[in-house]
């Protein structure tokens, strides 16, 4: 049972490794990107009042956000673990989480977060633009989503390595490089956790 959290800049291929880290933890990847896309797609209420955020690159309203969350982490098949990818990514949705799971009685084991220089992060944008044309992968959208990440989330990541409790993996090489580094870094957390170190 391992509850973990992923933390990365746009374009540091968060969701990518969320789905690989899942896969080897068996455990089932939450991304609040992709809830508020699939959302959009599908014309939900939620869909039409997330799109313009998204396509703005803005973080969607925090009440929106955390009841999209509170809602979701009491699925049946949450219970025995998850991988969050893209949720807290401000200090008052780091608390809103800390309530959450203190009500479920659970707690985070590790955040891991993934970091590249900002000209990696934008050329992969660049690639990705051309192969799967996100309304939000524009270079002014991408610079405001980045620009985001370093005043707002940065202050995430804080807390988290305030807490003991974050793992820092490089993602600037190949994916299945980076999948394996941060595997055999969040085991090497958990370990060290387990033997008082
Ligand atoms: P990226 O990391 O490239 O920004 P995501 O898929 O994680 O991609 O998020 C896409 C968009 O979804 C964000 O730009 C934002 O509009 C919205 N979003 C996702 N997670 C959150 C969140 N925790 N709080 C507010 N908005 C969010």
């Amino acid at each position: 049972m391992i509850r973990l959290l992923i933390i990365g800049p746009p374009g540091s291929g968060k969701g990518t490794q969320a789905e690989q880290l899942a896969r080897h933890f068996g455990i089932p990847a939450v991304s609040t990107g992709e809830i508020f896309r699939s959302n959009v797609s599908e014309e939900t209420e939620l869909g039409n009042q997330a799109a313009s955020y998204l396509d703005g690159g803005d973080f969607v309203p925090d009440h929106l956000t955390n009841a999209l969350v509170r809602d979701r982490l009491v699925d049946s098949d949450l219970q025995e673990g998850f991988l969050l990818d893209g949720y807290p990514r401000t200090a008052p949705q780091v608390q809103e989480l800390d309530t959450m799971l203190a009500s479920q009685g659970f707690a985070l084991d590790a955040v891991i977060e993934l970091h590249a220089p900002d000209a990696v992060l934008e050329q992969r944008m660049r690639r990705r633009a051309a192969d799967q044309g996100r309304s939000d992968d524009t270079v002014d959208v991408f610079r405001r989503r980045l620009d985001l990440y370093h005043r707002e989330t940065h202050e995430v990541v804080s807390v988290y390595a305030g807490r003991g409790i974050l793992v820092s993996v490089d993602g600037s090489g190949e994916p299945g490089d980076i999948t394996g580094a941060a595997i055999t870094a969040v085991e090497k957390f958990l370990r060290g956790r387990l033997s008082g170190h």
